[in-house]
Order: C-alpha cells, then sequence, then structure tokens
C-alpha cells in the first residue's frame, strides 16, 4: 500500500491536498475525500481499495504529529459529518456524527446544565477525533478519560460493514476503537453522557512551588477538592528550582453558589467572558504570529517562562492551605478556564517554518518526579529547552491502545529550528527512551518520534498481539493507515 506521490489514483470526490499536523512539521500530499454520510464513506473506500491505496481517517486535523496524514494515498476527513442526531435531556445522553467538535457540544449542552465530563485544551476537536485519541481533560484522574463517558457507537469497518459497539456488545471493538488511532474503523455515530452543572463558572486558584516536589505535593494536596488541576513549569529553572511551577486548581460551583446560572451559562456570555483576548480575533490574521514569533525562539522562551513565573509567583505569594478550598477565590467562565487559547486565532504559526513537536511522558506515580528531573535536564544539556511545560495528575484506562498510568504527565513543547530539525529529532528519541526506561508512555495524539523499535517497548507482548489480531479480524487487508502507524506499528503495512 501507498504509491509514490506521481501516481496517486483519482478517487471520485476526492481532491488533491497537502495535510499537516497540528505541530506544522509534518506535511503530507494526500487525496482527500469529505464525507457527509455514511454512504459517501463507504464509496471512499470502495474507490481506495480497487485503487490499491490506504485510507487515514482525519477529524479536526488537531493531533500535533502524523496521526491523521497519509501521504500518496486517501485521507477521509470526517470534520463535514457534524450533526447532533439525538438528546436525552433527563439521563444526559447526546448522540453525534463524529465531525461534531467539542465546541458545537459544550454550547448545545451548558445552556440546558450539562457538559461533556471530558474535554482537551482546544475545543476544535472533533468528537471522532476526541473517541479515536482517547483524549484526556484536567480532571482525568478524577473521571477517567473520553472513552470512558462513551456509551456506544456505530463504526464503519473497512468492508462496508457497520457495526454498533458498546461495553456489551462487540465489546472487543469498542476497547480497541477507543483510543485505536482510526486503525479499526471509522466511527459514524457516537452516543456520550454528559454531566450535570449548575452554573457557567467555576472557581479557580493558583499558586507558586518552588520545586518540582514540592509541586508534585502541592498537585495531590489540592485533587483532595478540585475538579481540574493543571500546572504550568518554568522550564528556565535549574539545579533545586528545576521544575518550580505554578498550580491551577478549579471547582465547580455548587447550586445556588451562582446568582444567575442561566445568565452565565448562555454561550453568548461565555464568548464575551473573554474579554480583551477577544480582541485577538480582530488583528489580521498574520500579525499575530509575527508578534508572538520572539516566544519560539531560545531568548524568547527563557524570558517569557522567567516572566510568567515571577508574575505568577508575586500573584500567589500567599499560599493557602491547599488541603482546603480557597477562602477568596476568583471566579471564571467555563471557556476561560479550558479553551482561552481558542480566542487566538493562528497562534501556532508563531513556530513556522520548522514547526513544533510536543512530547507527552505519562510516567507512574513513584517514577515521575525523577523521570521528569532527566527529561528537563535532557533538554538543557541538548540546548533545546521547551517553549511550554504542562504536568497534569493522571489515572489508568482499560482501553487496547491506552497510555495512561496511575502517576502524572509532563507535555512539552520543542519548537523545530531551521538547521537544529536532526539535534532536536535525536534529542526528543532520547527522552522517549528516558520516558521508556521508567515505565512510561509516549502519548500518540502528540507523538512524532517514537520508533517501531520503542513502540514495541511501550506495550505488553500480550497487548500488541491483540491489536495485531483484532486488525487482521476487523481490517485484514490493512486498508486503515496512516503516517504514525506505518512509522510505529510497521507490522501492519
Ligand atoms: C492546542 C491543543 C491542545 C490539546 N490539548 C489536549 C488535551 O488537553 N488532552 C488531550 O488528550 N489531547 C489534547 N490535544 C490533542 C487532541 O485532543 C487530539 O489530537 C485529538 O485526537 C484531535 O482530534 P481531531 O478531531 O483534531 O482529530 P485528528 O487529529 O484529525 O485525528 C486524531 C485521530 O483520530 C482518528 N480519527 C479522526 N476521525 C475519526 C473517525 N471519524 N473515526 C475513527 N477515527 C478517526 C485519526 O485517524 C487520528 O488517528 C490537544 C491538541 C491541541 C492542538
Amino acid at each position: 500500500m501507498g504509491l509514490p506521490s506521481t501516481s496517486i489514483p483519482t478517487i471520485p470526490g476526492a481532491q488533491p491536498a497537502t495535510l499537516s499536523g497540528w505541530g506544522l512539521r509534518d506535511q503530507a500530499r494526500c487525496l482527500v475525500a469529505r464525507p457527509l454520510n455514511e454512504a459517501d464513506i463507504v464509496i471512499a473506500f470502495q474507490a481506495a481499495w480497487e485503487a490499491g491505496i490506504s485510507v487515514g481517517l482525519r477529524g479536526g486535523g488537531n493531533s500535533y504529529g502524523d496521526a491523521a496524514i497519509n501521504a500518496d494515498a486517501l485521507v477521509v476527513d470526517t470534520s463535514g459529518m457534524d450533526r447532533i442526531l439525538a438528546w436525552d435531556a433527563e439521563r444526559g445522553t447526546i448522540t453525534v456524527e463524529p465531525g461534531v467538535t467539542i465546541s458545537q457540544l459544550w454550547r448545545f449542552l451548558l445552556p440546558q446544565g450539562w457538559l461533556p465530563v471530558v474535554v482537551p485544551g482546544t475545543s476544535v476537536v472533533t468528537v471522532g477525533g476526541a473517541a479515536a485519541a482517547n483524549v484526556h481533560g484536567k480532571s482525568n484522574w478524577r473521571v477517567g478519560c473520553f472513552g470512558d463517558h462513551i456509551l456506544r457507537f456505530d463504526i464503519m469497518l473497512s468492508s462496508g460493514e457497520r457495526l454498533t459497539c458498546s461495553r456489551t456488545e462487540n465489546a472487543d471493538l469498542f476497547s480497541a476503537a477507543i483510543g485505536g488511532m482510526g486503525l479499526f474503523g471509522c466511527f459514524t455515530s457516537l452516543t456520550l453522557q454528559a454531566r450535570r452543572v449548575s452554573s457557567g463558572l467555576v472557581v479557580a486558584t493558583q499558586t507558586a512551588h518552588g520545586s518540582l516536589d514540592a509541586l508534585i505535593a502541592a498537585l495531590e494536596e489540592a485533587s483532595a477538592w478540585a475538579d481540574d488541576l493543571v500546572t504550568w513549569l518554568d522550564t528556565s529553572a535549574r539545579g533545586a528550582s528545576l521544575g518550580r511551577g505554578l498550580l491551577n486548581a478549579i471547582r465547580d460551583l455548587a447550586p445556588g453558589e451562582d446568582p444567575q446560572p442561566e445568565r452565565t451559562r448562555s454561550p453568548d456570555w461565555q464568548d464575551r467572558s473573554l474579554g480583551v483576548l477577544r480582541l485577538a480575533r480582530t488583528l489580521p490574521d498574520s500579525w499575530l504570529p509575527w508578534l508572538a514569533r520572539p516566544l519560539a525562539s531560545p531568548w524568547g522562551v527563557a524570558l517569557a517562562n522567567r516572566a510568567q513565573w515571577t508574575l505568577g509567583s508575586l500573584r500567589a505569594r500567599r499560599l493557602p492551605d491547599l488541603r482546603q478550598p480557597p477562602i477568596h477565590p476568583r471566579l471564571m467562565s467555563y471557556v476561560a478556564a479550558n479553551f482561552t487559547l481558542d480566542a487566538i486565532p493562528n497562534w501556532r504559526d508563531a513556530y513556522k517554518p520548522g514547526g513544533l513537536i510536543q512530547q507527552q511522558s505519562f510516567i507512574p506515580r513513584e517514577a515521575a518526579a525523577s523521570a521528569f528531573r532527566q527529561l528537563i535536564e535532557r533538554s538543557h544539556e541538548a540546548g533545546i529547552v521547551p517553549s511550554l511545560a504542562v504536568l497534569k495528575k493522571q489515572r489508568l484506562s482499560a482501553f487496547l491502545l491506552n497510555y495512561l498510568v496511575d502517576g502524572y504527565s509532563l507535555a512539552l513543547d520543542y519548537p523545530v529550528r531551521r538547521g537544529h530539525e536532526a539535534q532536536t529529532l535525536a534529542l526528543l528519541r532520547d527522552l522517549n527512551a528516558i520516558t521508556l526506561d521508567h515505565g512510561g508512555r509516549i502519548y500518540l495524539a502528540k507523538d512524532d518520534t517514537l520508533t517501531a523499535e520503542q513502540a514495541q517497548r511501550m506495550y505488553a507482548p500480550e497487548t500488541l498481539a491483540r491489536f495485531h489480531a483484532l486488525k487482521a479480524r476487523y481490517d485484514p487487508d490493512t486498508l486503515l493507515q496512516t503516517n504514525l502507524s506505518r512509522r510505529i506499528f510497521h507490522r501492519i503495512v
């Protein structure tokens, strides 16, 4: 499978296009089909099979690396299948097509007093993409991952057969396709359980902690009362201060705490709550990346990290007792707490032309501090300091290609600078090795550098055997592939 670019065949309704991962480093010439219904998907699968090319699936294209691109072959982009199909306001269950975005979901649910249980850091992700990567939010240690709240889905196999899957029906495929990175079939509808909320506001508190150990200890203390937790690390800090950072702890408002819940639950009010950030949308598209570009340079990274730490620690200098909810909290809107960066269009363009790689390592609790220290120190030694570092508390999940652990994750952003690509890739492969040496896992939705040998180490032999057996059963011709699947599961090509 996979033909040279000069000879991509014609597929009815598909157009040639250059697609990239969200990090802009991976680019590939593909044929792109944009189905509007199940019949269109079957036609695309059949045409690709007849033409002898593989099919990669794509939602919003927000995976950082090569998970949703398929060089010299077909990409089926389901973002146009974006209808809400059913809603049960009593039970809070919603059935949607795979192209419905997290933004569409919260805008529909919040005015009715409901929200998606798990959301990633951007709302432009589609439900199909969120299910295929089994995304996690800032509450993973408490409520689990996206797949834990999927009740059932319909999936189109490469043969054109549609199956319904749940925990009791086709349960093996249910477990494999959630987190299966689009390699088992195309979701055509998904039913999710939502959660009740009384207000469109949350209570947020930020505290500063001078070392990695102190930051992790604070995260643990705040987990006794917080609903969402996320920490930002100052990547410029070294020695005893290495891993110092700011902890954002957030809790939902209880019924009765918000005097105007209907107002704060309205999408209009939520949009207005972004205040001055909304001005970014009025700037010409090309300005913001240009304004932000210095932040992607080595001195800009160091300066921005220092500045954020200094400002954050000044604001948070009186530490509350983190075992209790804060007494003088700051109220924030749901969107400001979850999707602030969505207000700034094209901010990733600051990383052009080389793009950005994010490495997110998930490490079991006991080994986490040592592993994270090594990841940051190794970056300093290589002279390639991450522009952003985010640490979260995580818990294990039971889906087949699981990447989650009982412990913590550290996401590190690496700008890829002109002339430094080979050095950056070598560093990232070293970081993958450090993660694996600590019994950790790499998140495929962000990954761009894991090797096939490293992937072999990451999964238990019985997991890989099961993956290949289910792949052979549900996609026997290995029609479904992506650049990522060929890179790390080379046996399926
Ligand atoms: C700024 C930013 C912040 C992020 N924050 C988080 C976070 O906090 N937590 C987190 O977990 N992730 C996070 N992510 C990663 C993101 O949530 C995942 O990469 C997600 O999978 C992207 O969804 P998408 O709709 O863009 O899908 P794509 O990136 O297009 O595809 C993702 C995977 O889903 C498969 N796929 C897509 N549609 C279908 C379908 N219909 N049927 C079957 N398979 C399909 C693709 O083949 C691919 O393997 C973040 C990404 C960005 C850019």
